[in-house]
């Protein structure tokens, strides 16, 4: 996504592309009409999570590519938390792929390519000023009532939500709130019946019909 000031110090547009990246940038490619489906899918979740209660970056739509967020001051940390293992936990730790994680496993990695987002624990991101206690307070409890709600929201789609990724910056009020976006680029979600990868996952493995998955997403949720 590209961010864009506006008038309102107090507001970005924030403008999705067809870009995709994987692999540290290691491979990259154009895919047509997905950044207008994630802005699609983004808002609808920012909407659904915004009536539960959680203080979202969202403030408007602005065109098919566009979106009127919140100014944040990001926080640089990534929140992920899984439901079923799969990807990066798995190879961390010698665990086969669908086993089901009970509670909800809740992960910290730091913001930073160069290191490739490396694991980090609480302590870290105290020590170091990446975050207060308060925040990562909020950001935890923030990460689990998101994974609640949309595990349920996508599992009525007949899906299922196999990880996410949140990220949260500090609003002009001082609040905590979540920003960036919510995807396929950003969640892993499988078909709930047949366990098809549906996510980015079909990009980093050459899977094919990329777009078509995150579409098939879209309208089982109702977002397009
Ligand atoms: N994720 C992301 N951005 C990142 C790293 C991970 O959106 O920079 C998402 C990823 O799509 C998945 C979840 O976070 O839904 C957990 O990713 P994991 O740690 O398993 O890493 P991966 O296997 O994707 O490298």
């Amino acid at each position: 996504k590209s961010m864009f000031c506006t008038d309102d110090g107090g507001l970005l547009i924030a403008e999705f592309h067809d870009d995709t990246t994987a692999f540290d940038g290691g491979k990259h490619e154009l895919l047509k009409n997905k950044g207008r489906t994630n802005n699609r899918i983004s808002t609808f979740l920012m909407n659904v999570l915004a009536a539960e209660g959680i203080n979202t970056h969202f403030v408007d739509t602005l065109s098919e590519h566009e979106v009127l967020v919140k100014y944040l001051t990001m926080i640089p940390l990534e929140c992920v938390i899984r439901n079923i293992a799969a990807g990066s936990l798995c190879r961390r730790l010698g665990v086969e792929e669908h086993l089901e994680l009970k509670p909800a496993l809740f992960e910290l990695f730091l913001k930073n390519d160069d290191l490739h987002d490396p694991l980090v624990n609480e302590n870290h991101a105290i020590s170091f000023g990446w975050a207060t206690q308060a925040q990562l307070d909020a950001m935890k409890v923030m990460t689990f009532k998101i994974n609640e709600v949309l595990s349920k929201l996508f599992s009525d789609a007949g899906l299922l939500l196999v990880d996410a990724k949140y990220e949260f910056g500090i609003d002009t009020d001082g609040n905590v709130c979540l920003g960036d976006e919510i995807s396929p680029d950003s969640c892993r979600i499988w078909d709930a019946e047949t366990q098809e990868t549906l996510d980015k996952d079909r990009f980093r493995k050459d899977m094919g019909d990329v777009v078509e998955s995150y579409e098939i997403i879209a309208r089982r949720i109702g977002a397009l």
